[in-house]
């Protein structure tokens, strides 16, 4: 964890420094090797949380776009089980930083704990997710909303223990390597699966790392993704209704022209 408390106050790991854990109160022994990031953990081998994974620079980047305050937020469930949002915002927004790989069972755990909340995934951990992205992004299509996109085969794009996820999952292929304007769009944007389906089709929202952090800053979600999908849900829906009419209307002109009506040939 990146806070302790240390005098009652969180205080961030330095070398001989002890604390104590802000969540279950245990002592908590500071971690600055060369290795891995400087951090704290607890004394034993067990986190409090059991959803806790070690972090990684690729996490304190991301954690360090917002409030000290709004970082590590403990919170329990019904049972009374800790859990530590990587953040939670002042409207009650939780964001997820996921590096590792998460069982699915745990994913929607968390995803029914928090409920408002958004994952943010190390899309740089496994080798084949970039080239998986680049290849499968020609399945993209754009919607009449800049920066809003469709594609029917969503997992030719992601890696598929995240396409049934009920919350937004913003893909960020960069992971700790700098980001200019240069940068291809693959890298330079979060791609972010909405959750659902919009006729059948996965809803991506695409934008650059400032309009996200500014967006989970300010505002209650990150992107309004229900009212995204249901508006592109209600716009393909329509779309096929109007082309199942069409090519009615053209097979009987059709039928027409060559003089035999439909209604005859459909007679036994
Ligand atoms: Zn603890």
């Amino acid at each position: 964890m990146r806070y302790a408390l240390v005098n009652e106050e969180r205080h961030e790991a330095e070398p001989g420094l002890s604390g104590t854990c802000p969540g279950c109160g245990q002592p908590m022994i500071a971690k600055c090797g060369d290795q891995r990031i400087h951090h704290w953990a607890h004394r034993g081998e067990r986190t409090c949380d059991p959803w806790w994974e070690p972090e990684t620079l690729w996490h304190r980047n991301w954690k360090g776009q917002f409030p000290e305050p709004w970082q590590e937020i403990i919170l329990r469930d019904k049972s009374g089980e800790r859990h530590i949002a990587d953040v939670r915002t002042e409207l009650g927004l939780a964001l997820e930083f996921q590096h590792s790989h998460i069982r699915p069972l745990e994913r929607q755990a968390r995803e029914a704990f928090h409920r408002n909340m958004a994952w943010i995934v190390d899309g740089t951990r496994r080798k084949r997710d970039l080239p998986r992205f680049e290849d499968g992004r020609r399945s993209i299509r754009p919607s009449p909303w800049q920066g809003i996109y469709t594609t029917p085969v969503p997992h030719e794009c992601f890696p598929r223990d995240w396409l049934d996820s009920a919350v937004p999952v913003f893909f960020d292929f960069a992971g700790t390597d700098p980001v200019g304007p240069r940068t291809g769009v693959e890298r330079r944007l979060l791609w972010g699966l909405m959750p659902g389906r919009a006729d059948g089709h996965a809803v991506i929202v695409a934008l650059d790392r400032q309009r996200l952090v500014l967006a989970a800053r300010t505002r209650p979600q990150i992107v309004a993704a229900h009212k995204i999908v249901g508006t592109l849900d209600a716009r393909f829906r329509a779309a096929r209704v109007q082309a199942m009419i069409e090519a009615r209307r053209y097979s009987s002109v059709w039928a027409w022209r060559r003089g035999r009506p439909r209604r005859r040939t459909a007679r036994f």
